[in-house]
């Protein structure tokens, strides 16, 4: 059991406002593993305070200092990778070999690349009388998720400590254990006081109270749609940045001279990882009419691969969903897909006699997908894959884009070529060609309500600084 009763505040460790608390269960089996102090407007204020006064100094430093700090909480993380691995499969259900993988190891090298980018700040270009420099944007609010915890907050907190933002880190309820060990991190390898403060909260309390804060300059945010646009609003009245990181339904065609076996085992493998939350997970599969029945009967038989189970044991690739309420609303999802009249091709409402205690639901296939049925327009955040069958090429582009989000798509095709002509066609961030993975040098972010920003890359570094011009001729 993790027990968090203090914020970390000013680079040190302060009693919370008041004695209100948050419980974590763990999804594998609903028993508490962890509890911290719940935040209140106070802590907000404590806590914004020390970040605007830590900015006056920290915006000064050079790039050489501010890459030894990346690096240095880099190595600590290393050293750390355990308790981190712990600390995340334990709270949101990732099987623990998957985690240390990909939410753990992969958010660590994330990081360290922040250490290279640095000195962005000391570029400027000067044209016809016209010196431009970047500056820091300032005091940043960086509000995670539960999904993929340590990543979302790594490809925030890695550009604004590069840039020499100061920063106020709120994670998600479900999660709060690995923002609390970076603030342990940042202690010990003495990042000065007030640049990265730490505070449990709940976001429908505090969130709104952050956001509207007038002594913040920037609002990062990765979360749902919803959320995202309360936050936005909030941000509004004193005009700061915001940057959303939001939802998504992402579609996947696979045209007709694709190699089949290949592209469905992609896409099935894409939606199922994380028991099927990922943000820019391939949730609605576009396949040729005359290609239909293979790709479901090859989709059945690559989601019956997985070993659904506790997330501690090595044989098991998907875990719990992260919380008893995430499975409520996946299984609803599943009942409105019967309801519909999509055919359920495996998965469903059970589970086996042995998972009941946890947040589990099976790798669910729904074929005969219409792209107007709420499970083909609503994003689910769980292990469920929707296939939709199209007559021709023109038409599986109209379904592709025929959605309120925009973050992600995938297509499978003959060659590159042939996929990026299709690619090209599709409104979404960012496009997966041919079997192509997440990267975390590619700029990562939505078009239309998937949200606003970017993260990663140098294009993720820039949503931290203000442009700044001296006029000199
Ligand atoms: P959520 O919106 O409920 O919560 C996300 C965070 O926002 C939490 O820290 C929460 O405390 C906080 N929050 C909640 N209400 C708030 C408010 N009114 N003001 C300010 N903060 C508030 O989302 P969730 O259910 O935790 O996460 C799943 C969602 O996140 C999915 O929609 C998923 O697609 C999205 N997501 C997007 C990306 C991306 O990069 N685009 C990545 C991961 C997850």
């Amino acid at each position: 059991m993790y027990r968090y009763n203090q914020f970390y505040i000013d680079g040190t460790w302060q009693a919370p406002s008041s004695a209100d608390t948050i419980d974590v269960l763990n999804p594998a089996n609903a028993e508490l593993c962890a509890q911290t102090a719940s935040a209140q407007h106070a802590d907000v204020d404590a806590a914004i305070s020390a970040a605007k006064k830590a900015f006056v100094t920290w915006s000064r430093t050079t790039a050489t200092q501010r890459s030894q700090f990346i690096n240095a909480i880099a190595d600590e993380m290393q050293a750390r990778i355990d308790e981190l691995t712990d600390a995340i499969s334990t709270t949101m259900g990732c099987p623990r070999h998957l985690a240390l993988d990909i939410q753990v190891q992969g958010s660590i090298d994330a990081f360290r690349q922040f250490a290279d980018m640095t000195s962005y700040l000391d570029e400027s270009h000067t044209e016809n009388g016209i010196m431009q420099i970047h500056a820091p944007v300032g005091v940043c609010v960086l509000i995670n998720p539960w999904n993929y915890p340590l990543s979302q907050l790594v490809g925030k907190l890695g550009p604004a400590l590069a840039t020499g933002c100061t920063v106020v880190l709120k994670p998600a309820e479900q999660t709060p254990l690995q923002d609390l060990i970076l603030a342990d991190i940042a202690d010990k390898v003495g990042l000065p006081a007030g640049v990265l403060n730490v505070i449990t909260g709940v976001g429908q309390n505090i969130g709104e109270y952050l956001c509207s804060h007038p002594d913040v300059d920037m609002v990062s945010f990765t979360g749902s749609t919803g959320a995202g646009i309360k936050v936005a609003q909030a941000a509004s009245t004193t005009v700061k940045r915001v940057c959303q990181e939001l939802g998504g339904k992402s579609p996947y065609i696979i045209t007709e001279d694709a190699d089949l076996e290949a592209a469905v085992r992609y896409g099935v493998e894409d939606v199922m990882i994380n028991s099927g939350q990922t943000c820019c997970a391939l949730t609605r599969m576009l396949v040729p009419q005359s290609k239909y029945d293979d790709a479901v009967a090859i989709a059945k038989a690559v989601a019956l691969e997985n070993v659904v189970g506790d997330p501690r044991s090595d044989e098991v690739t998907m875990g719990p969903l992260s919380s008893h309420l995430q499975q409520q609303r996946v299984r609803d999802y599943i009942q409105a897909g019967i309801d519909e009249g999509a055919t359920l091709v495996t998965g469903g409402l059970d589970v086996p006699e042995h998972l009941q205690q946890g947040a589990y639901v099976l790798p669910t296939i729904f074929a005969d997908v219409h792209n107007d049925m709420k499970i083909a327009r609503e994003e689910i955040f769980g292990p469920v894959l929707c296939m939709i069958p199209y007559q021709d090429e023109q038409q599986a582009i109209t379904i592709a884009n025929d959605t309120v989000f925009g973050l992600s798509s995938g297509v499978y095709a003959k060659d590159h070529a042939s996929a990026i002509a299709i690619a090209r066609q599709i409104r979404a961030g960012q496009c997966y060609i041919q079997g192509s993975y997440f990267n975390t040098n590619a700029p990562f972010g939505g078009f239309k309500q998937s949200g606003n920003g970017r993260e990663w890359g140098r294009e993720g570094l820039r949503e931290f600084v203000e442009v700044q011009t001296f006029v000199i001729e």
